[in-house]
């Protein structure tokens, strides 16, 4: 009797089993990591009635977007330019939903603001047909020619959405769709981003301002494919949007609508082993806890899954496959609550006040840190009350870094002073006398808190050999329910790209694997 009822129970499960939604809710899914990708994938699995479980090392979630509070300042720690709206809009739609059910939105006027010298500096409007006026004004005929150069930009940004970006990258049978072959001339993979440039505008300022938004991407524009002049429309076009309370917002709006739909957080909870049955993951484990799993999402750094918690026989690559990635700069961040108000900034600036040229060899030639840096400061208490007690300014100064090389204090404070210089003189005024908050960030950082190869920011450079399907893969050919997200993997480094990654793995999770 007992064996029959067993049979009968055995026998629906193996019909509900071809149910793929069924399938999906019967799966214990254990997402590793809680950074933009994580949260997206958790989101989509967990949609579909999957059990899903994000374990994160750090005491709060959001990876890289992080948040930390002091003295009533509110310190977004990583990202800082929302740009590409559409890829958030697209994202919550999968649920019905808008970032406004999350967040609130708003495009900051001006965008951006390059400053060249105490008395140059170029603020980029939000309205684009200001933006045509003062290119114009800069070179005689370059209003007409940055509407060309946008417009161009625009088709790559719909066709790399369209056809690329959302594509898992696994087979290169996915890149011979009518649309890419049809356009692929259109999409200028092979020539570089500067040559584009160059070819519409002389004037250095001009150039500046167009090569900038490709620096997000880690890599110099000479090496990066002229297909990401997108990110130029995106900045340009566009324009640059902020979330009122910062970015960490955007993290807490996703937390949200990923606890809506019944996934599960576990903080504190480092993975660092797993154990096997058939070449399948059967417990991913912490110190001290063992979760079943019958799928893994690795969204922590690929590199270390890879490398540091797989045993060997089963990582996808060498360690001389790593060591040979080109990886996009780290970073030294200082985060400063002032105790006054300061003059000259707007929300975003850009200290374009030294060679371009020197700094982007000083990161992927000469791999040193920088003799002469570029820097970027944010003060989002100009737009935003709540991140900084009145009458004072919330700062993030960021100075791009080559990953891996040497990290100490004495490095960072010298830094800083170079940056805090500059500063002052831009501004006008004092400001080293009035700090109320430091705290500094870099590579040994990046390292312990994210476990991040080579104490990268932000993951591999975008260069032609590092695009699309010759990037890491999202699956390990030998663990069948292993996958990897996030910005080591496609479509590749940012918070939309993220976005994309997580719905990508989850995705192709559902439709082969369920
Ligand atoms: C300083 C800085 C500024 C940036 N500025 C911008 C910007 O302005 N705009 C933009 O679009 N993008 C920006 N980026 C890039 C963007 O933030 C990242 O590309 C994106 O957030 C990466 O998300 P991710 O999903 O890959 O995961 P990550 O954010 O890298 O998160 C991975 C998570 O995995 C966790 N983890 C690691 N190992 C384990 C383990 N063994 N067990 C459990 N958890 C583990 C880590 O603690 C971490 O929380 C910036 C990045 C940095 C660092």
């Amino acid at each position: 009797m007992y064996n029959i009822i067993n049979k009968i129970l055995y026998k629906l499960y193996r019909i509900l089993k071809n149910n793929s939604y069924i399938c999906a809710m019967l799966n214990d899914y254990n997402i590793i990591g809680s950074g933009f990708s994580a949260l997206s994938a958790a989101a989509s699995l967990a949609k579909e009635g999957g059990n899903v479980k994000v374990f994160e090392k750090n005491s709060a979630l959001g990876g890289r977007a992080r948040q930390f509070t002091k003295d009533g300042f509110v310190f977004d720690m990583g990202p800082s330019w929302y740009w590409m709206p559409d890829i958030f809009e697209n994202f919550f739609k999968r649920f019905d939903k808008n970032p406004s059910d999350y967040y609130d939105l708003i495009k900051l006027d001006p965008g951006f603001q390059m400053i060249f010298d105490t008395n140059h500096t170029i603020k980029i409007n939000s309205n684009f047909s200001e933006v045509l006026h003062l290119f114009e004004s800069y070179e005689k005929g370059a209003g007409d020619k940055l509407k060309k150069f946008i417009d161009d930009a625009e088709i790559k940004y719909n066709l790399a959405i369209k056809s690329l970006m959302y594509q898992p990258g696994v087979s290169f049978f996915e890149l011979f769709q009518k649309d890419i072959l049809k356009n692929l001339g259109k999409m200028s993979v092979f020539s570089s981003y500067r040559k584009l440039v160059a070819r519409y505008f002389k004037d250095p300022f001009l150039r500046n301002i167009l090569e900038f938004p490709v620096l997000f991407l880690g890599s110099s524009p000479k090496n990066t494919p002229a297909l990401y002049s997108l990110m130029a429309f995106s900045g340009l076009k566009q324009g640059t949007y902020y979330p009122m309370g910062g970015f960490g917002k955007v993290i807490d709006g996703m937390v949200e609508l990923c606890k809506e739909l019944g996934v599960k957080f576990y903080t504190n909870h480092e993975i660092t082993a797993c154990n096997f049955v058939n070449h399948r993951i059967n417990e991913i484990t912490t110190k001290s806890t063992a979760f079943k799993s019958d799928y893994v999402i690795c969204g922590a750094d690929y590199h270390h899954f890879d490398q540091n918690i797989l045993p060997k026989e089963y990582s996808s690559y060498s360690k001389k496959y790593w060591d040979n990635r080109s990886m996009s700069p780290s970073c030294l961040i200082y985060y400063l609550g002032i105790d006054k108000k300061l003059a000259n900034l707007e929300h975003h600036n850009l200290f374009f006040d030294s060679d371009i040229e020197q700094h982007t060899d000083d990161i992927y030639k000469n791999k040193q840190w920088p003799q002469d840096p570029l820097f970027y400061v944010c003060c989002p208490s100009k737009t935003d009350q709540e991140v900084a007690p009145k009458d004072k300014e919330n700062l993030f100064l960021l100075m791009p870094l080559t990953s891996g090389i040497a990290d100490n204090n004495e490095l960072r404070e010298e830094y800083f002073y170079k940056m805090m210089n500059r500063l002052e003189k831009y501004c006008g005024q004092k400001i080293l006398d009035k700090i109320l908050i430091k705290k500094s960030y870099c590579i040994n950082d990046f390292k312990s808190d994210y476990n991040a190869f080579k104490g990268n920011a932000y993951g591999l450079a975008n260069t032609l050999l590092q695009t699309a399907n010759l990037k890491p893969k999202i699956i390990n050919k030998q663990i069948s329910n292993l996958f990897y997200t996030g910005q080591l993997t496609v479509p590749g480094p940012g918070v939309p790209p993220s976005i994309i990654s997580g719905q990508i793995v989850a995705d192709y999770i559902l439709k082969h694997k369920s």
